[in-house]
């Protein structure tokens, strides 16, 4: 019994451990990570109401040499706890501006590029004027670039905020609210922010058609982004019925399985050329 009740403890204490090993094994791993090249971006199209691309968000992805394809979902909050989300966040801008300048020499016209911004990220001091440094090195223009940021990240002093989305905003970047809905920031708060767009998170397209209570709460973010006077995005959009509904709303942008998963940069730019030649 004695034994037993020691190997109770060890598996509890085996269990817990891994979690916190798990963590910790991704915390020294992700530090890594940049040097290795083990990164690599990939890129989701963005559809107008007539079914054209109008710009694409790129989406970051790990491949570790034994642990295989880690999840952004698994790996970005623990990055932006041990603060490596700042490199990480610098790799995924810089190679924006390297992919957006070697379609250009290659004669390849690229829809602007979507990136996300994490709040740690966005509310370092340095992030705007240290943006704009890039696109001026890279030579990159800054409508070639939109920058997305959840409620979370504006969760902050509210002047510096908007100074940085202003001086963002000047320079030409727009940026959109991601996963609308699923945030606390009020609205008067959000109508005070030069925004240009609101992503409707994909929790809600997801419900449509479950039942009228779920259409109405589409209907209702996508009613108070317009008010708002932003464009609104609906991601995570899988089906037809979906897309039906969501354009009877008069949603602006649409993102999705229905029209493509995220591409390699290869697959990505075939997409778009066969989408012009049609
Ligand atoms: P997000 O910004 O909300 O990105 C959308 C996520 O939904 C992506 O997952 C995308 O692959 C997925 N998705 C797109 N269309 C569909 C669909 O039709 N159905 C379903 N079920 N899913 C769809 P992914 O790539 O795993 O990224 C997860 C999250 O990780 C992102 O959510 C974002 O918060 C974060 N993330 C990804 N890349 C970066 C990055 O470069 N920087 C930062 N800070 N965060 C990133
Ligand atoms: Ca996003
Ligand atoms: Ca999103
Ligand atoms: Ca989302």
């Amino acid at each position: 019994a004695k034994q037993e009740g020691r190997n109770h403890c060890c598996v509890y204490n085996e269990a817990m451990e891994h979690n916190a090993m798990d963590s910790l094994w991704l915390h020294n791993e992700l530090r890594y990570a940049i040097e290795r090249n083990q990164f690599c971006l990939v890129f989701q199209p963005i559809m107008d109401a007539r079914g054209e691309v109008v710009s694409a968000e790129t989406l970051l992805r790990w491949y570790h040499p034994e642990r295989g394809f880690i999840s952004p979902a698994e790996f970005i909050p623990v990055a932006e706890n041990s603060g490596v989300i700042l490199d990480i966040g610098n790799w995924v801008l810089e190679e924006v501006c390297r992919f957006v300048v070697r379609m250009r020499s290659s004669g390849q016209d690229v829809p602007a590029i979507a990136v996300n911004v994490s709040a740690r990220q966005f509310n370092q001091s340095g992030f705007a004027p240290q943006l704009f440094d890039l696109l001026e090195r890279t030579q990159v223009a800054s409508s070639a670039m939109e920058l997305e940021v959840t409620e979370y990240a504006l969760l902050n002093n509210v002047d510096a905020i908007s100074e940085r989305m202003a001086a963002l905003k000047e320079h030409g970047l727009h940026i959109a609210i991601d996963d609308f809905g699923t945030g606390y920031s009020s609205l008067s708060y959000l109508q005070s922010l030069p925004l240009s767009r609101l992503k409707v998170d994909a929790s809600f397209v997801q419900k449509i058609g479950e039942d009228s209570a779920s259409d109405a709460i589409v209907k209702a973010v996508v009613d108070m982004g317009h008010s708002l006077g932003l464009e609104v995005v609906a991601e995570g959009v899988e089906t037809k019925e979906q897309l039906r509904y969501l354009q009877q709303l008069g949603c602006d942008y649409f993102q999705g399985y229905l029209f493509s998963k995220p591409l390699a940069e290869g697959d990505f730019i075939t997409y778009i050329q066969r989408q012009r030649q049609l």
